[in-house]
């Protein structure tokens, strides 16, 4: 089992670590704002892009809801699928897109029940926004901006993220 799998199954020092990042980061959000995404992104991008690579496999969607899914990318699913499976799991609890690998709602469901976000695991979350692909999610999760959905004149506001 390599090192991610058993951090990801066992999450205790993820959820440490996320407490800390979360309260840094929103410290940050005045900066973050004067700054904009694009510069903002550069500035932290160097750490958040190989760190989250590494412990999570990170496809830098720029709106991370780790959190919600148990210290599981929701991203990795072949399909992408971000509000759940889809109908082709198997038996066995593997990915009918790729048999070898577990299926990512699989291990969400199995791990967010020992993080403090399991009720998180039914929140609806909005479509990916993919004008943030490649930004630091830090960046947009500190600013607000992975909570509003394309659409509106101001970006409809779609599901509220409850900052704990
Ligand atoms: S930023 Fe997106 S791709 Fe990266 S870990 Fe979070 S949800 Fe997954
Ligand atoms: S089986 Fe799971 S990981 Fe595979 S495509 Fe379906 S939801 Fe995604």
């Amino acid at each position: 089992m390599s090192l991610r799998t058993q951090l990801q199954d066992h999450p205790g020092l993820l959820v440490w670590s996320w407490k800390i990042t979360e309260k840094l980061l929103l410290a940050q959000r005045g900066l973050f704002e004067r700054l904009g995404l694009e510069r903002s992104s550069r500035l932290v991008h160097w750490l958040e892009k190989p760190l989250k690579k590494i412990l999570f496999d990170c496809r830098m969607c720029g709106q991370c809801i780790l959190h919600y899914t148990g210290m599981t990318c929701p991203m990795t699913c072949p399909k992408q699928l971000r509000n759940g499976p889809c109908g082709g799991v198997c038996m066995d609890g593997t990915c009918e897109v790729i048999p070898d690998n577990d299926c990512v709602w699989v291990k969400a469901v199995e791990r967010s029940g020992k993080t403090p976000w399991e009720s998180e695991l039914n929140r609806l979350n909005p479509p990916v926004d993919w004008r943030l692909e490649d930004l630091a999610s830090w960046v947009t999760f500190a600013t607000g901006r992975d909570q509003t959905t394309v659409g509106g004149k101001e970006g409809a506001v779609y599901a509220e993220g409850d900052r704990q």
